[in-house]
């Protein structure tokens, strides 16, 4: 079911994105060479905290996974596209680092991600995380009242595909309110003109996840959590909480 939120609830999941934001920039700043990526996760745990804020990572046990997750922040790393594990690897130098991260203020959730390099940067992860940039504005764009969540997904997805970029189909954006994952699902390609109506008062996260490479295919690691491209190409995420409102998009975890 698709829950609506009223302006009051807008301007408390701003609270809540907010925080995000600044979980992700802390990460983002303790990101360097060398850096493990326990590192960040205690960088944005620290964030998370002072705001007296909740983690919905911390713990989330969807039906896909065969463990609770152990952090407040995913990082995955070069061929890892999402839901990477935090753990003791070292950062090196032109890695490509995707962090996503989620926050609980009031009972209200933010969810973002960013991808960047670490140290050296290879042209090619540059054009694949400014691609993942540019699909996420393009769906922001499209997210207003009138249009459907197909109008989103074709947006995000011409950016993909017109870059040659891969996109896995099982994963997303998708609604969010109270609860990280709501309904509706926001798939990275659509029908213009199809799918569920945008309308005032509606929260979605929106996220597109480009692979290098062009193709579709993932693993699942061991963990069941991480996901990789098969075929070891590098992968870039980027992610907003948005609102759709009268006045157009809100994107609720800007800084
Ligand atoms: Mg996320
Ligand atoms: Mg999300």
């Amino acid at each position: 079911m698709v829950e609506i939120k009223t302006d009051a609830a807008l301007d408390a999941m701003r609270e809540a994105g907010r925080v995000v934001a600044q979980a992700l920039e802390a990460a983002r700043g303790a990101a360097a060479v060398g850096v493990t990526l326990h590192e960040l996760d205690e960088a944005a745990r620290t964030v998370l905290r002072e705001a007296g804020a909740d983690s919905p990572f911390l713990g989330y046990r969807p039906q896909f996974a065969p463990t609770p997750f152990p952090a407040v922040i995913c990082t995955s790393v070069n061929d890892a596209i999402v839901h990477g594990i935090p753990d003791g690897y070292r950062l090196r130098d032109g890695d490509l680092l995707s962090v996503d991260c989620g926050a609980v203020v009031d009972g209200w959730a933010g969810d973002a991600a960013v991808s960047f390099t670490v140290g050296t940067p290879r042209p090619a992860d540059e054009r694949l995380i400014e691609a993942t940039r540019r699909a996420l504005e393009a769906g922001i764009a499209a997210a207003v009242v009138g249009a459907r969540l197909g109008d989103v997904g074709h947006a995000i997805g011409s950016v993909g595909r017109t870059a040659g970029y891969g996109i896995p189909a099982d994963f997303g954006g998708h609604g969010i309110g109270r609860r990280m994952h709501e309904d509706p699902p926001v798939p990275n390609e659509g029908r213009p003109g199809r799918g569920f109506p945008l309308r005032h008062g509606l929260v979605i996260a929106i996220e597109p996840m480009f692979l290098a490479g062009g193709s579709d295919a993932y693993v699942t690691d061991d963990d069941g959590w991480t996901l990789r491209t098969a075929n070891g190409g590098r992968a870039a995420h980027s992610e907003h909480t948005v609102a759709i409102t009268e006045d157009g998009p809100r994107a609720l975890t800007l800084p």
